[in-house]
């Protein structure tokens, strides 16, 4: 009995420190926004030359500390969300979308980076909408995030293909890439928070968070992430979510039963 209840307060004690962590995380990360909002608008304007005209290095200097704060604006943005997720704050706005759209939208928004390393995007839009009921912000974000890692770590030429069928009585969205792929671990590994291959790091910047959001997300929806990947050949990684009709009859079932 003794122990027990040692072990229960040694537990109760570790979960009050997780949520210390986590009410600090939040508010640090929260503070940091400010002020580097304020040295981003700083750093523009000079490159505008509100201080007077700058020469090329001036320019490549202050364009190089500019990328920079705006990679840990992104790291903080993305700390912030997932601390949203996990204390259970982030509130989705489901409505019935057509999951084309998004995904159409999503080709738009990345072919300037995919022409700028002469990547091929093909994408097919199927013939009939697909609907799902979801978040459409937080599903672009997802798909948004798969399409953006897919151009990152491929290389100059490749190829990414997207698709959207259904598969196992879900809607299936794909993103196949020819890019540098992983090994079984790695695979295993990519939806730890920070956690990023060795080899992704000599080709693209990221903050190894991206996909530990997409998945809490896709979970939120009741959906699956998945990813079958070769070192050097490429990786295909798959979003399912429930289908319209299934989520429209279960929410039916839901009111007959109250
Ligand atoms: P980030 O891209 O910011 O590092 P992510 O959470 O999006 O973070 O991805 C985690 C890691 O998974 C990446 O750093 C990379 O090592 C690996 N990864 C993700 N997508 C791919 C891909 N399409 N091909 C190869 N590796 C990938």
């Amino acid at each position: 009995e003794e122990r027990t209840r040692e072990l229960r307060e040694a537990n109760q004690k570790l979960m009050e420190l997780d949520e210390m962590k986590t009410a600090f995380v939040s508010q640090a990360s929260h503070d940091l926004r400010t002020p580097l909002a304020a040295i981003k608008g700083s750093l523009d304007n000079l490159v505008l030359g509100v201080a007077g005209d700058l020469s090329d290095k001036q320019r490549r200097i202050l364009d190089r500390a500019s990328r920079s704060v705006d990679r840990l604006t992104d790291l903080i943005n993305d700390i912030l969300d997932l601390s949203r997720i996990e204390t259970g704050r982030t509130k989705l706005e489901k409505c019935k979308i057509a999951v084309n759209t998004i995904a159409e939208s999503v080709v738009q928004e990345n072919k300037p980076a995919a022409e700028w390393k002469r990547i091929t995007i093909r994408y097919q839009n199927p013939t009939e909408p697909l609907y799902v009921y979801a978040d459409a912000g937080k599903m672009q974000r997802v798909f948004g995030e798969l399409v953006n890692n897919a151009i990152k770590y491929t290389r100059e030429e490749g190829t990414i293909d997207l698709l959207l069928d259904e598969a196992e009585g879900m809607i299936r969205f794909s993103v196949k890439d020819t890019g540098i792929g992983m090994n079984a671990e790695e695979c295993k590994r990519i939806w730890e928070r920070f956690y990023r291959t060795v080899d992704s790091q000599f080709l693209a910047k990221g903050s190894g968070l991206g996909l530990s959001i997409a998945k809490e997300l896709v979970e939120m929806h009741d959906g699956k992430i998945r990813v079958e990947s070769e070192k050097g050949k490429g990786s295909c990684f798959r979003v399912l979510l429930p289908k319209m009709e299934i989520k429209a009859r279960a929410e039916k079932e839901k009111e007959v039963v109250s």
